[in-house]
Parts: C-alpha cells; sequence; structure tokens
C-alpha cells in the first residue's frame, strides 16, 4: 500500500550519525523520521568493543547503539524499519523519500547517514560461500569459528582490529596483506603482532575461496605477488576487510562527491543539492570515527533547523560554497 507522510526531516540511517541527529532534531521540537533497514546502530553492530568513545573506557559496540536509540527516542524521534532505495528533491524543494514497501515520506530537508557497504573481493567462491565460511563481519560471525583456523584479508584498520578480535575465537589467525606494510594505526598495528596466536603473510593476494562437499569453506587459494607461487591455506573462515563502499546510490540526481565517490559537504554538512545533508561514514572526510559521525551529525541537525527557518522565511538557501548560516 502506498502512504504519503510529512515530516519536517527524514534521517536515513540509523548508526551514530543518523540518531545523533536524530537527538539534536527531536531537542529542537522538529518532527523527525529515521529510516533503518537494520537493527540501530550501523558499524557499532560490527564493532565488539570501544575503547576511544570519550568518557567510556570501553564499552560494547551493541550496549552504545542501545543508548544511542534509547537517547534520540528520548527526544521524540520515530524509528521506522524500512530499505529507502530513493532520495528526490522534488521541483518546490521538498524531498520525497521512498522505500521498498513504497511508502513515501515528504519533508523539506533529509539527512543520510547511509554509511557504506563492505567492498567485496571479487574472486571465485567468495560470493557462493558468504555466511559459509566468507565473512564481512567479524562481531556477527567470528563465534562460529571456535577452535578453527581463520584467514583476514586487508591491511587497514578494520583488518587489523578485527583480526586480534578474531584471536578469542580462532586457534589461529593469519593476515593476509598484498603489500609489506599495513595501512592500519600504529596502535592497531602494535596489538597485533604482540598477538601470538596472529600470523601476518605479506604480499599475497586471495585467490579464491574453496569449499568441502558439504558447501563450506574448506581453504583459499593465495598467491605470493613477488615469488609468484600459489599455495592453499588450511582456513575455514575468510575475513574480508578490504574497505567500504558509501552507501550513495539511493540519492537520485547529481551531488558533489570525490573520487573515491564520497559526498561532498560544506562546513555545515550540506551537500551540493540544497536542504540535503550528509554525516557519518558516506561523507568525503580525513577518518571515520563515531566521534566524528556524531560530530557531523550534530552541525547537520543544528543547520537543518537553521536551513528550515530560513526557507519559511522565504530565504534563499544556497548549496555548497555559501559559506552556511551565521548563528
Ligand atoms: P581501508 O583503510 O581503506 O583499508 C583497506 C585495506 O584493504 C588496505 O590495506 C588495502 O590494501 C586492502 N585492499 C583493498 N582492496 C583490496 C583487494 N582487492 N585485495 C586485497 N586487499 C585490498 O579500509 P578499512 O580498514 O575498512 O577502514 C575504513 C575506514 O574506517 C578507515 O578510515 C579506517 O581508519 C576506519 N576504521 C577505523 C577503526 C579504528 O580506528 N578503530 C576501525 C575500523 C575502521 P592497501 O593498503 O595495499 O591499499
Amino acid at each position: 500500500m502506498v502512504t504519503s507522510k510529512q515530516y519536517d526531516v527524514v534521517i536515513v540511517g540509523a548508526g551514530p550519525a543518523g540518531m545523533c541527529a536524530a537527538l539534536y532534531t527531536g531537542r529542537s521540537m522538529l518532527k523527525t523520521l529515521v529510516l533503518e533497514r537494520g537493527i540501530p546502530g550501523g558499524e557499532l553492530l560490527n564493532t565488539e568493543k570501544l575503547d576511544d568513545w570519550i568518557g567510556e573506557q570501553s564499552i560494547l559496540g551493541w550496549e552504545l547503539a542501545k543508548k544511542f536509540e534509547d537517547h534520540a527516542r528520548l527526544f521524540g524521534a520515530e524509528f521506522v524499519t524500512a530499505n529507502v532505495h530513493r532520495v528526490t528533491r522534488l521541483d518546490d524543494g521538498t524531498f520525497e523519500t521512498v522505500t521498498d514497501e513504497e511508502h513515501h515520506y515528504l519533508s523539506p530537508a533529509v539527512i543520510v547517514t547511509a554509511g557504506g557497504t563492505p567492498v567485496k573481493l571479487g574472486i571465485p567462491g567468495e560470493l557462493e560461500y558468504a555466511g559459509k565460511g566468507v565473512s564481512y563481519c567479524a562481531i556477527c560471525d567470528g563465534a562460529f569459528f571456535k577452535g578453527q583456523t581463520i584467514a583476514v584479508v586487508g591491511g587497514g584498520d578494520a583488518a587489523v582490529e578485527e583480526a586480534e578480535f578474531l584471536t578469542r575465537y580462532g586457534a589461529k589467525v593469519y593476515v593476509i596483506h598484498r603489500r609489506d606494510s599495513f595501512r592500519a594505526s600504529p596502535i592497531l598495528v602494535e596489538r597485533l603482532f604482540a598477538n601470538p596466536k596472529i600470523e601476518v603473510i605479506w604480499n599475497t593476494v586471495a585467490e579464491e575461496v574453496l569449499g568441502d562437499a558439504q558447501g563450506l569453506v574448506n581453504g583459499i587459494r593465495i598467491r605470493d605477488v613477488v615469488t609468484d607461487e600459489a599455495r592453499v591455506l588450511d582456513a575455514t573462515g575468510c575475513f574480508v576487510f578490504i574497505g567500504f563502499r558509501p552507501n550513495t546510490g539511493i540519492i537520485d540526481g547529481h551531488f558533489e562527491h570525490d573520487e573515491m565517490g564520497y559526498v561532498k559537504t560544506d562546513t555545515i554538512m550540506q551537500t551540493s543539492i540544497p536542504g540535503l545533508f550528509a554525516a557519518g561514514d558516506l561523507r568525503s572526510q580525513l577518518t571515520r570515527q563515531v566521534t566524528t559521525a556524531v560530530g557531523d551529525a550534530t552541525t547537520a541537525a543544528i543547520a537543518v533547523e537553521k536551513y528550515l527557518k530560513a526557507r519559511k522565511e522565504g530565504h534563499v538557501v544556497d548549496p555548497i560554497g555559501a559559506g552556511g548560516y551565521s548563528s
């Protein structure tokens, strides 16, 4: 059934950025809708523990996610479980946000905080064995590999951090990296090297995920890119952490983005489409942390409030480069 509902602001995605934006727009008494396809939490649900959330020396990802959600709800934000497939700016400047079920939500402003999707290796067996040994989420699937041999592919923060996490389950964790040095932060690399269960396989790529008669992973064919030697690694788990693609496909129409496809915003988090704001992992920026996501979301929410006021008063509201609003 097609429905059409009106809000002051629609927020797409309920990760840290979406929930923080909802807290602030709700607190500003704006009628706020948060659309999220899964459980609220975003990447927090793929993170076992955080030790860099200021004020908490250690907090579980799901616990922080729940706190964020409860806090946003406290200020009146409405949460709906739905997959958004399109956000379009109509001729009058109103946005139409449409879900897979063809529910239409109208609002004069939208904050997109839809995060990103894990990059795939694109090798034979990867998709075939997804969920049967191939995974993109250590916290979701790590416990299935108790006492087993696990391979992690990648050399960034995610790969290094998750490899360490997986040692609590796996008897042995290999990190397969295509170069001879990590991109990951030194503190994470230090922890990795200190862990006796981890072995790094440098200058190596995964070429194929192999499976047994039951359809479960029983090996990974790898190749040393220096010697060109190939061999099969006896691993039953293959965790892939080779980056993230921003979920920008829902934005209908042209918007400015960087060379990696991340959405460009100005200093008030407005995109090149007036009234469309962005925060969190899909935004072009130096780093992607919970702290930066919530900081940018705060800015976006406050900018939305000012944008709506200016719009009501009939002021022209400029896109990127306009310099924002004075307060
Ligand atoms: P990333 O930093 O982009 O690293 C991707 C890694 O995968 C790189 O080592 C890259 O190798 C490798 N790679 C890319 N494509 C590959 C392919 N086709 N085959 C094999 N290897 C491939 O991505 P990320 O680790 O997901 O992190 C994304 C962002 O989240 C970063 O900004 C990161 O700092 C942040 N993050 C932070 C934390 C934390 O601070 N605790 C945790 C997780 C993520 P090369 O190095 O050779 O390019």
